[in-house]
């Protein structure tokens, strides 16, 4: 076999572009690997992949706060009022713990509030809180979200904050991962800790917990609890806080259905 010198030119020629183009490649590969935002996305998505099956067997009664004419706090900036809100996050928290396996039951779905008018305010929200309560027990709920939004005098205050009822040992785990699930999630400022509190909507056998999602008195963290994209976000959050409360569950040999402890109802 005999080469000509334009076979030999033309060959070496082209060895020369593959390696040209493979060296090419590997640049833009290694490029891209080590771009910050590209390190991110893909440790973003690895922490954040939860198994399609990991919430089930969990009954969650999902409670936006307020309604009809209660209707809660109201957006320093925008006007909107808790209620609003409350129903909007309940309804993406909702979309994400579907998605997750589990059964979902919502104490409203419209603006209303559920108690009938009583002689007075106080009995009336009472009653309001009380039909909450009944359609979560109702519902057989393994877990109990009540969703909030916060507000304070000061402009300052922000960030979310979970709370459980005194004497509800299970509550105080639920909110724990709840809480380390928020600020895992939303990376707020301000790191808040889930604290007990003494809440009628709480007082239940259902392991429960308040989320007060952010405060609208604070004007940064208003503009994100309007928008849907941070309100989804939430929503993963809980739902990812929920899968942690169910493998703490399993370690210590019990399921969310054995779950049923006792709370200080005379809290003070
Ligand atoms: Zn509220």
């Amino acid at each position: 076999m005999t080469f000509s010198l334009h076979q030999l030119v033309t060959s070496r020629l082209s060895r020369l572009r593959q390696c040209i183009l493979y060296l090419l490649l590997m640049a833009i590969l290694a490029l891209g690997l080590n771009s910050p935002g590209m390190v991110v996305t893909m440790s973003g998505q690895e922490k954040g992949r939860l198994a399609p099956d990991a919430l089930a067997g969990l009954v969650v009664a999902l409670d936006p706060g307020h309604g009809g004419y209660d209707g809660g706090a109201r957006a320093r900036d925008s006007g909107i009022w808790e209620k609003v809100l409350t129903l909007q996050i309940a309804r993406q928290v909702e979309e994400a713990l579907l998605a997750h396996g589990a059964r979902v039951v919502l104490t409203r779905t419209e603006d209303v509030a559920l108690g009938e008018k009583g002689a007075t305010n106080r009995l009336r929200k009472r009653r309001d809180l009380q039909a909450r309560l009944d359609i979560a027990l109702e519902a057989n709920a393994t877990v109990l979200l009540s969703i909030h939004l916060n507000e304070y005098r000061s402009r300052q205050e922000s960030g979310p904050q979970v709370f459980y009822q005194y004497g509800g040992e299970d509550g105080r785990l639920l909110a724990g991962v709840l809480q380390a699930a928020l600020l895992d999630e939303l990376d707020p400022p301000k790191r808040r800790v889930a604290m007990a509190g003494n809440y009628y909507v709480l007082r239940s056998r259902i392991p429960s917990a308040l989320v007060e999602c952010g405060f609208l008195s604070n004007a940064r963290e208003e503009a994100l609890l309007v928008s849907q994209e941070y309100q989804k976000r939430i929503g993963i959050a809980l739902a990812k806080g929920l899968a942690d409360y169910v493998d703490l569950l399993a370690r210590q040999g019990r399921t969310p259905r054995d779950a049923f402890g006792e709370v200080d109802e005379d809290a003070p």
